[in-house]
């Protein structure tokens, strides 16, 4: 199973390296097998020592120049930072990412050899014109994506669950996810309020392969209750 942290704008650079030594050190005596990702702000990223992958939540398309606010390759490559979160709903609802925006930064990374963790979700009213208007809607947010790049992980996250407290359903998650199965032969997570009392609901569904946490990550050892549930 996959379980990755998204802190978004949480966390400093001091509590995220406490953070990343106490949940190694549990993970280290756990006895666990499983892959955890962990994705800081930027301005936390660094070289760890840990049995943790950490990503960047976001970059710009470029190896460095003038780009007001962004970082690019330069500043990934000095941390040796290989993975990033691209097209959460926060980036694309808040901070305006078309889907062009995600697909360009998509291909830019999957040929930079990154593994990529690609969020797709609906929104509420969406969702509530039920399960074939909500994969229609899923579906165009591979628009202009390889589907088939062999380190992409997908991450389903329905944009009215993510820090509302309200997790999508068991149903709701299986027939999506047997309906993404069917184009994506890579990992899917499922993301969206997910927390250690629904976490071993979530992770026994079928095609379900792990979790994209946000709230529940952000202490280590609530998400590490979460890693060994
Ligand atoms: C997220 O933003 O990726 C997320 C899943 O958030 P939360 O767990 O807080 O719903």
């Amino acid at each position: 199973m996959i379980f990755a942290a998204n802190f978004k704008t949480n966390h400093t650079r001091v509590t995220t390296r406490e953070y990343i030594e106490s949940l190694s050190s549990m993970l280290e005596n756990g006895d666990t097998d499983q892959e955890v990702f962990v994705f800081p702000p930027s301005t936390a990223l660094d070289s760890f020592d840990a049995p943790i992958v950490v990503g960047t939540q976001n970059a710009y398309t470029a190896q460095n120049g003038a780009f007001t606010g962004e970082i690019g390759l330069d500043q990934l490559d000095e941390f040796g930072i290989k993975t990033i979160l691209i097209g959460h709903s926060e980036r694309r609802e808040v901070l305006g990412e078309t889907q062009e925006i995600v697909a360009k930064k998509f291909a830019f990374f999957k040929e930079q050899g990154f593994k990529i963790i690609y969020c797709i979700g609906e929104p509420l009213e969406i969702r509530e014109q039920g399960d074939q208007a909500v994969v229609e809607y899923l579906m165009a947010q591979f628009d202009g994506i390889d589907t088939e790049y062999e380190d992409m992980i997908l991450a389903y996250e329905p944009i009215w669950a993510i820090g509302t407290g309200r997790s999508a359903t068991v149903e709701e998650i299986a027939s999506t996810h047997k309906a993404l199965r069917a184009t994506i032969s890579r990992p899917i997570l499922y993301g969206g309020s997910a927390k250690p009392a629904n976490i071993k609901e979530i992770i026994s569904i079928d095609n379900v392969d792990g979790v994209l946490v946000g709230s529940a990550s952000l202490d280590a050892t609530n998400f590490y209750s979460m890693i060994t549930s």
